[in-house]
């Protein structure tokens, strides 16, 4: 006889087939009136609470070694940031304000990134609740960004040996400049970076491939260019991990974006970008990156809408049933 109860524990246990790492400190950062909408990693916690996934599917975040942080960063740069020694201009290109709350969540941010990138190669798929901090240089930051998450990330796994080489897939609207920087010359790390050419930032250090669109451009350049570049890219470099920076600002509705990128277009190119990894069973660690809609719910939306779409994928691709399908044939 069939145990009905297990039966609908199992489901329930499978609701989402992949982990995600968020720290509820991310939110209490105070940034006055800002646009950045910190509000947005508990609102996506508590929707994510809402469409039934378990609590114990939330890891923590710890915070990352300065070792890690020394692939990418300068010693001189971390020192001056734990030590609240910015000077004016450092703090004027960071466009946030200064706090102990602020660095301690760029820091865990960091440790975020490794945590789900570490967990996305032993799932297939992990979702950092956080982290896509791409302005972030290797001596200043920029744009809301102090410590580029996704490239420590990135050259931890390197170092450590547990990846050969990795691409970081941006389709923040912003050009992921403080990533082409840092990773830039590096034959195990390759760059793509799709976004709005006629916004910040105005100079644009090369990716190994930059896409640009212009203001107005709509969903259907948008998803052509990611069609005819993402499944060749994925295949031509064959990357161990891939890091994908699911910015929500190519939306039309957006503060800072000028693209006409519609729920469903930015929908299709989560599938696009999610899909074609994990068809070749290639890890994904998604990152949130930016997102200023007018609405805050709309950001959220995007974000949970990213997340459905891995949910989808993941359960068409999960290791497991790739497994069971390699058994069956
Ligand atoms: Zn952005």
């Amino acid at each position: 006889m069939v145990d009905f109860s297990k039966f609908l524990k199992h489901l329930w246990r499978e609701k989402f087939p992949f982990k995600f790492v968020y720290s509820d400190s991310y939110w209490m950062v105070d940034l006055e009136e800002h646009v950045f909408p910190i509000k947005k990693y508990r609102l996506i916690y508590e929707r994510l609470l809402r469409s039934g996934a378990k609590k114990e599917k939330f890891i923590s975040p710890s915070m990352p070694d300065d070792k890690a942080l020394l692939f990418v960063h300068s010693q001189r740069y971390i020192k001056k940031i734990k030590a609240g020694k910015l000077s004016s201009s450092e703090l004027q290109a960071l466009e946030i304000p200064y706090s102990a709350e602020g660095i301690e969540f760029a820091f865990l941010n960091v440790g975020g990134t490794i945590e789900a990138a570490e967990l996305a190669q032993k799932e297939g798929l992990c979702i950092h609740i956080g982290g896509g901090f791409h302005h972030a240089f290797y001596d200043h930051g920029e744009g809301f960004c102090v410590l580029n998450d996704t490239a420590v990330a990135l050259e931890h796994l390197k170092q450590k040996g547990d990846i050969q080489k990795a691409m970081v897939v941006d389709c923040d609207v912003h050009q992921g400049n403080g990533t082409a920087s840092v990773l830039s010359g590096k034959e195990h790390a390759f760059t793509f970076s799709i976004h709005q050419m006629d916004l910040y930032p105005a100079i644009k250090p090369e990716s190994s491939l930059d896409v640009g669109l212009w203001s107005g451009d709509g969903d259907e350049k948008y998803l052509e260019l990611l069609n005819s570049n993402i499944p060749r890219i994925y295949h031509e470099y064959k990357p161990d991990l891939i890091f994908y920076l699911a910015g929500a600002d190519p939306f039309e509705k957006d503060q800072l974006g000028g693209l006409k990128i519609t729920m469903l277009g930015l929908k299709e190119r989560d599938n696009i970008v999610l899909k074609n990894a994990r068809k070749l069973r290639i890890p994904v660690v998604v990152v949130l990156a930016g997102g200023y809609a007018y609405d805050i719910d709309d950001t959220v939306t995007i974000h949970m809408n990213t997340i459905k779409v891995a949910q989808k994928v993941q359960r068409k691709y999960s290791p497991k049933k790739i497994y069971k399908q390699a058994e069956d044939q």
